[in-house]
């Protein structure tokens, strides 16, 4: 199973692949590779949306498990991922990339708030639109915001850039045995529980028909490679 021709993609990063080889928090310098990553991407001529997730700063579950009302964690969380958006935006302007952060949770004087024709019309003048705030709902997760942004902008895949190069049949961290599958259903991912996106997101990716390809974003490059269908990552379709 192949790709469908691809003009437009929505690139989901977790929080975590900013932090570099830290612990916590952002790493300028890696993002600024990141940056040249999405810019390699859009120079072959893709329409580029990206949803950065918050987890290198705070989680709401992690929160809440430490004693912390878990809405108040959430919306923690989403702050986290504009923070995240804000570094994104200032790496890839310093490459001379034209981008705009819109927020699921308005902040005027920080960013534009989230408007889908707005939206529409950056992606046309060739800027790369960075939603922050996941969907602005606490107990959701930034994947879910991904697949709902994909959806809404009509794109034609998510990419989930990760720090493995596609989904197993079990975690290869651990497995050396571990097989990687090249194309799995939505409902094999769902069924198995397999930790590709949780399942509001793949759910909603598969109502909309949206392919998931899951990659490494730690291979430099791969992002346009996995686009030309070649490289190594898995398709989560029908
Ligand atoms: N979050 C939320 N609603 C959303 C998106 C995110 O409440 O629509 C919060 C939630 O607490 C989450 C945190 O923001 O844990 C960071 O997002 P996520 O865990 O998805 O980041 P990632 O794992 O991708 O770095």
């Amino acid at each position: 199973m192949a790709l469908p021709e691809i003009k437009r993609v929505l690139l989901k990063l977790s929080g975590e692949v900013l932090m570099g080889e830290q612990e916590y928090g952002i790493d300028p310098a890696y993002v600024a590779r990141l940056a040249e990553e999405v810019k390699a991407a859009q120079e072959t001529g893709l329409q580029v949306c990206l949803v950065i997730g918050g987890g290198n700063i705070f989680r709401g579950v992690a929160g809440a498990a430490r004693g912390l009302d878990r809405t108040t964690g959430d919306y923690m969380g989403m702050l986290a991922t504009v923070m995240n958006a804000l570094a994104m935006q200032d790496a890839l302007e310093q490459q001379g990339v034209p981008t705009r952060v819109q927020s699921a949770i308005p902040m005027s004087s920080v960013c534009e708030p989230y408007i889908r024709r707005r939206a529409e019309r950056h992606l046309e003048k060739g800027r790369i639109v960075i939603f922050a705030a996941g969907t602005g709902n606490p107990f959701f997760t930034t994947d879910t915001g991904a697949a709902l942004r994909a959806a809404e902008m009509n794109c034609d895949a998510l990419l989930k850039g990760t720090s493995v190069d596609g989904v197993y049949d079990s975690d290869p961290k651990y497995n050396p045995d571990a097989t990687r599958f090249d194309t799995i259903s939505y409902d094999q991912v769902l069924s198995a529980n397999l930790k590709v996106m949780d399942a509001t997101a793949v759910a909603l990716c598969r109502e909309n028909d949206i392919p998931i390809v899951v990659f490494s974003i730690r291979e430099k490059g791969n992002v346009a490679t996995v686009l030309s269908g070649k490289g190594t990552q898995t398709i989560v379709q029908k």
